[in-house]
């Protein structure tokens, strides 16, 4: 639950596509021997198993029924859905067109945020990622963190991760997809993608990701020291 003693032990990583967040979050949980949560991946299974199971996507009851009902698992970076492993196929371009609207349904959001804080009080506390995680999730983690970069360098990353999963797309197409589910995630009614009260603007442009980590793993000490 937000606001148990376990929300306080969180680490809050918020910001855009490509903006550094899964690298950052895994080196913060590394070094402060904490596990993560990558709540994008939950909203791109749900995605998947909607694709999956022929629900039309504008049915939002039906869709909000694959998200109470599917037995997602994300650890370690590896996503499975009814125990099959699906790290892959949400990566894909059919999920990840389809799951900025999958996100923007209330009661999926209320599925999976009931899960993210279920998922930190069984660990007592982790770095847990995505875009509401400071605003809503956990209000009261003990740091919080928004990640940006400029647009050039984000595309140029998403780039290099659609190369290294062998799907070729120009960087030109990458910043344009992600331009849209930027917008879409930002303009959305419920839960938008926004820097969280308390939080700190962290640009990661042409920063090293272990200056970045050690700069929030001095932030999560601190503020334990003060609490
Ligand atoms: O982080 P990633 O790019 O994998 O997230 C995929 C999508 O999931 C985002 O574009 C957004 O629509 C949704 N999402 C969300 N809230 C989160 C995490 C992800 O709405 N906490």
């Amino acid at each position: 639950m937000s606001g148990s003693p376990e929300a306080e032990k969180v680490v809050a990583i918020d910001g855009p596509s490509g903006s550094g967040k899964s690298t950052i979050a895994r080196g913060v949980a590394e070094a402060l021997g904490f596990e993560m949560l990558d709540t994008g991946a939950m909203y791109r299974a749900v995605a998947y198993g909607v694709l999956l199971s022929g629900v039309d996507p504008e049915d939002a009851a039906a869709v909000t029924t694959v998200a109470e009902n599917a037995a997602i698992a994300v650890q370690h970076g590896v996503t499975t859905l009814a125990g099959a492993d699906i790290s892959v196929e949400i990566r894909g371009p059919a999920v990840t067109q389809l799951v900025s609207q999958i996100a923007a349904i209330p009661e999926v959001r209320q599925a999976l945020v009931a899960r993210q804080r279920a998922w930190v009080d069984q660990h007592g506390g982790g770095v847990v990622e995505g875009r509401d995680i400071g605003s809503v999730v956990f209000p009261d983690a003990r740091v919080k963190v928004y990640l940006t970069a400029s647009e050039e360098e984000r595309a140029r990353r998403r780039q290099q991760d659609e190369a290294a999963a062998s799907r070729a797309i120009s960087v030109e197409d990458v910043q344009s997809a992600m331009a849209q589910r930027d917008a879409a995630d930002s303009s959305r009614a419920v839960s938008p993608l926004q820097t969280a009260d308390g939080a700190t603007i962290v640009d990661t442009t042409g920063r090293t990701p272990q200056s970045i980590v050690t700069e929030i793993v001095d932030r999560y000490r601190a503020a334990e020291g003060a609490s």
